[in-house]
Parts: C-alpha cells; sequence; structure tokens
C-alpha cells in the first residue's frame, strides 16, 4: 500500500498521530507492541506470533462524526477542536471520517449564514449552533443527523430541514438536540424530533440495533464485527453453555452470542445502555437473554457466593480494566472458558497477570479497530486450569 501523506493538521488535531508511513508499516508496530506486552504469554500457543488484524481500506471507518463550530474572520468555521483546547480547527473532511457525514457538515455549515443562524459562543454564550453530529448505519445507509443548540427556539426549522435533506436525500432523520451546558458534554438531555423517526437503526453480526441520538454504538462496525465474531469463535459456543458478558454496554456480544447458547445474562453500569439492550432483545425477538443493570464486579461476587455456575464469561471493561474483586469471583464461579476484549493492552497485561494464576491463554488476536491512532484491541481465550 501506498505511503500516505500525513494530514496537514496532524499537529494540532491529534485525532490520527500515527498517519504518514505505509499501513503495513504501521500495523508492524502494533503488532510489535503487542508482541513485546504479552510476549510471556504466547509460549504455548499453536502459533506464537501475535497478529494484529488491520482493515482492507483503512479510511473514513469513523461513522460517528461530530463538528464544532466558530468564527474565523467573520467567517463560519467547522471542524474538530485542537488537541486540549476549544479551539476550532478547520477541517471540511478527515481521512478517518465517513465521507457522507463530513459532506453533509459541510452543506449545514454553507446553510447557516441565509438563514441566518449563529454559531454558539462559549464564552460569551452568545449563539445558537454549537454542534453537528452525524450518525451513518453502515448496514443500512440510513443517515442521522443531531443540530445541538444552546436553545430550542431555532428559526425557519421546517425550511432549513426541507433544504438540508433536499441536497443530501440520503438522510433519514433530524434531530434538534438542546444543550444549555457548561461542560464539554456534546449533547444535552433534550431531543426535538425535525424529521424522520429520531433514530436510525443499524446490524452488526445479523443483529439489529436501534440508534437514538444518545445511545453508545461502536464507531466502527467493520472491525468491531470482526472482533467479536473472533470473541464468539474462541468461545468454542455450546447450545447447552450459560454464558455471562459482563461490561455489555447496548449488549451486542450478549445478543450476538445468544443464537449459540442456552442463555446469556448481561451486565452493565450504565442504566440508559441497559435499557437499549432490552429493547434490541425485543427487537429481535432473542428470548434467552436477560440484562441487568450494575457493577460488573459486584454482580459477579454476589453470584459467586448464590453458586451460579456459567460456562462462558465475555468481559470487555472500559480502558481502566477489570477488578481484583471481578476476577476473584469468576474464581469462584469456575467458567471453563472466559473471553477477555480489551481496549487497552496495558490494563489487560495487569488483569493477566491475576487471571493466569487460575487460567491460561489460549488463543490472542490484536485488531486494529481505529487505524492511524494509539489505540489497539486485543481478544483472548483463557481456559481454566
Ligand atoms: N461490550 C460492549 C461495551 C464495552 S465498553 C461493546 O462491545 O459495545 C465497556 C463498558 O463497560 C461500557 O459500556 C461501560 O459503561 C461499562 N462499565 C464501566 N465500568 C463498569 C462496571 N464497573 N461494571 C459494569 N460495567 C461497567
Amino acid at each position: 500500500m501506498e505511503k500516505r501523506n500525513k494530514c496537514p493538521l496532524v499537529k494540532k488535531c491529534g485525532g490520527c498521530n500515527l498517519c504518514g508511513e505505509t499501513y503495513e508499516e504501521y500495523l508492524k508496530k502494533k503488532e510489535d507492541e503487542l508482541n513485546s506486552l504479552l510476549g510471556e504469554y504466547t509460549s504455548d500457543l499453536y502459533d506464537p506470533h501475535i497478529r494484529v488484524l488491520g482493515m482492507k481500506d483503512p479510511y473514513h471507518y469513523r461513522h460517528k462524526v461530530t463538528a464544532a463550530f466558530s468564527y474565523k474572520k467573520g467567517e463560519i468555521i467547522s471542524g474538530i477542536y485542537e488537541k486540549n483546547s476549544h479551539r476550532v480547527l478547520k477541517s471540511d473532511s478527515c481521512f478517518i471520517e465517513n465521507e457522507t457525514a463530513d459532506k453533509i457538515i459541510v452543506t449545514i455549515r454553507s446553510l447557516l449564514k441565509s438563514f441566518k443562524i449563529k454559531v454558539y459562543d462559549e464564552d460569551t454564550g452568545y449563539g445558537l449552533l454549537r454542534y453537528v453530529m452525524v450518525r451513518v448505519g453502515k448496514a443500512t445507509g440510513q443517515v442521522m443527523v443531531i443540530l445541538v443548540v444552546s436553545d430550542p427556539v431555532f428559526p425557519s426549522k421546517n425550511n432549513f430541514v426541507k433544504e438540508l435533506v433536499k441536497r443530501h436525500p440520503e438522510i433519514t432523520t433530524v434531530i434538534l438536540n438542546v444543550n444549555s451546558r457548561t461542560d464539554s458534554m456534546v449533547l444535552g438531555e433534550r431531543n426535538i424530533k425535525l424529521y424522520g423517526p429520531g433514530k436510525i437503526e443499524d446490524s452488526l453480526c445479523n443483529v439489529r440495533y436501534n440508534i437514538s441520538p444518545q445511545a453508545f454504538f461502536q464507531v466502527n462496525p467493520e472491525m468491531t464485527e470482526k472482533i467479536y465474531r473472533t470473541a464468539i469463535d474462541f468461545a468454542k459456543l455450546k447450545k447447552t453453555d450459560k454464558v455471562i458478558d459482563a461490561y455489555c454496554g447496548i449488549g451486542t456480544i450478549a445478543l450476538t452470542a445468544s443464537s449459540h447458547v442456552e442463555e446469556v445474562t448481561g451486565v452493565e453500569l450504565n442504566h440508559d445502555a441497559i435499557e437499549d439492550a432490552i429493547e434490541n432483545s425485543y427487537k429481535n425477538r432473542i428470548k434467552n437473554v436477560r440484562f441487568i443493570a450494575g457493577d460488573a464486579g459486584d454482580f459477579m461476587q454476589e453470584a459467586a457466593a448464590q453458586g451460579v455456575k456459567a460456562d462462558v464469561v465475555f468481559m470487555d471493561p472500559p480502558r481502566t480494566g477489570s477488578t481484583i474483586e471481578f476476577i476473584n469471583a469468576i474464581f469462584a464461579m469456575e467458567p471453563s472458558r472466559v473471553v477477555y476484549v480489551s481496549c487497552n493492552p496495558e490494563t489487560l497485561k495487569r488483569d493477566l497477570k491475576q487471571l493466569t494464576k487460575k487460567y491460561k491463554v489460549k488463543r490472542i488476536m490484536g485488531f486494529d479497530q481505529f487505524p492511524w491512532t494509539e489505540h489497539l484491541e486485543t481478544c483472548l481465550l483463557l481456559e481454566r486450569l
């Protein structure tokens, strides 16, 4: 693959700070990093060299794009925040963002002047439009546009939406999100539907999901599917298996695994994500799953104390990794397989030190889920000693 020129904004933006080399060179560095971090666990593996699976086309993979707005020399600009600041860097296209999303944002910017819409100024609190978020469903092609505003009164909103949809017929829903917060959260709580159903759908591994404006949904669906398929494959699921999906988010791993096993229990701290998980189980008529809102460590400890058994535990903790309480509860519950999906190899290594007291690493695979960035995802199978 050819060498990609560095993005001219790379120093200031920091979004894809590893661009500028060929994808092969870049992947090789990630592979070296993973092998040096986890090398101590590879001696008994069938293939002791850990691979990092890359994307066929490692560009424009982000299916959720957020743009901030500001003025520069009297002109409205849109783009991303400069690293560690709230200064907007003008950027009309980005080689890791979905191209349809970027084009819609440029169109919105070009409409603002004629509709006399002012962009919001964080310092003075004056102006209306704060951000635009666009979400594209990879499998469905549905497109959600969220106009984040400081005040629900949006002048000529019907004509604005009419013009926007005329120029981009691919848009399936437009939402006005009211955000009067002073922190750096992009979305406020209130959503007003301006066009379409107010949410979009997408599918991952043949399970369909509703994505509402606030819903957490993976931004790179193509790689996410590869990770989930690998996790399911590693777990060697059987129809009689009882499975736990810990740190389950909106239930994606649980719902994907459900057709292979007897039952799945998903546990997740975030209540909204659990509501989405339950809704998604109804939407797909999946009956052998249940979802519980709570701390994964507490849940595991209580379940272990009550003598609950699981054959497989999937764990997909946040960047901070898991906890000693969670791992001790795994030891008490004694599942025969643990599949660990990690988004931070450093905390994975820390957790493996504990887990390998009673489990053995059988398979490891790395994934380049966010090409050109520092992120590195890993999927591992551990089996009880
Ligand atoms: N498995 C999901 C989400 C993984 S991200 C997916 O593939 O999409 C990690 C998740 O862990 C987040 O949804 C976060 O809300 C949740 N989380 C963080 N701390 C937690 C805790 N102590 N107990 C349960 N869930 C937690």
